[in-house]
C-alpha cells in the first residue's frame, strides 16, 4: 500500500516510519515533488490535518495522511493547543517550530504555577480514494520546571508523561512511540487500513 505522509518534519517522519509494518510504502513530500510549505491556517487540529492532506490529494493525486499536534495545558486554558508551532512568535512569517523559544515561553507562562497538568493531542487525517478519515491519539503528563533531555523535538524536553520518570526527550524514539499521542493515532490508522506485519 502506497501512502504519502504530508509532513516536512523529519522527526515525525522517522517516528511514523518506525511504526508502519511491512506492506506499506511511505512516500515523502520530496518523493512526490511537493516543494511548497503546507499551510496550517485552520482553527482546529482536525482542520489543519485535513487542510494538509487535501492539498496533497488535490494537487498530486496520491492517497495520503497528515497530522497536526497540539500541547494542551490545563493552567493555560488549553493553550498553546492548535497554536503550538508558533507559540513564541505567532507572526505568520515567523519561523515555526522554534522549539527552544516555544519551551521557554511555556515555562515562563507556568512560572510559579503548581498545577502543571497537560496533554499532547494528535489528529491524523487520512484521504484514501474518496474517503476522509480521522484518527486521534492523546497522552497526559506534566510540564516540568526545566528542560531535560536531548532526544525528540518540540516540547519533548519539558513534557513528562504520566507514570514515567523521564521526559519524552530523555527517551529513545522506540520508547516514545510506544506510549505517545502520535503512536496511538498511527496505531488506529494502521488498524483501519488493516495491513498486518
Ligand atoms: P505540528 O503538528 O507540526 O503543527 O506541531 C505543532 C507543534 O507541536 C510544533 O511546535 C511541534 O514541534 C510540536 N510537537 C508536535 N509533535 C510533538 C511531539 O511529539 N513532541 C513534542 N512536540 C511536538
Amino acid at each position: 500500500m502506497v501512502l504519502c505522509f504530508a509532513t516536512n518534519n523529519r522527526h515525525k517522519l522517522e517516528e511514523v516510519k518506525a511504526l508502519l509494518p511491512n506492506g506499506y510504502s511511505l512516500l515523502t513530500l520530496q518523493d512526490i515533488g511537493c516543494e511548497v510549505a503546507l499551510l496550517e491556517t485552520q482553527p482546529t487540529l482536525e482542520g489543519n490535518a485535513h487542510q494538509k492532506a487535501s492539498y496533497i490529494k488535490k494537487h498530486f493525486g496520491v492517497d495520503c495522511f497528515a497530522d497536526d499536534t497540539g500541547l494542551e495545558v490545563d493552567a493555560l486554558d488549553g493553550a498553546p493547543g492548535v497554536h503550538s508551532a508558533r507559540y513564541a512568535d505567532p507572526h505568520p512569517n515567523a519561523n515555526e517550530n522554534n522549539d527552544q523559544a516555544n519551551c521557554a515561553k511555556l515555562l515562563q507562562e507556568l512560572k510559579g504555577k503548581e498545577h502543571r497538568q497537560a496533554r499532547f493531542r494528535t489528529v491524523i487525517c487520512l484521504i484514501k480514494g474518496s474517503g476522509i478519515h480521522y484518527f486521534e491519539g492523546t497522552i497526559s503528563g506534566t510540564i516540568i520546571q526545566q528542560p531535560l533531555g536531548s532526544q525528540g523535538f518540540g516540547y519533548d524536553p519539558v513534557f513528562q508523561p504520566e507514570g514515567v520518570l523521564h521526559t519524552f526527550a530523555q527517551m529513545s524514539s522506540v520508547q516514545k512511540n510506544r506510549i505517545s499521542h502520535r503512536g496511538e493515532a498511527i496505531g488506529k490508522l494502521i488498524q483501519f487500513l488493516g495491513v498486518k506485519d
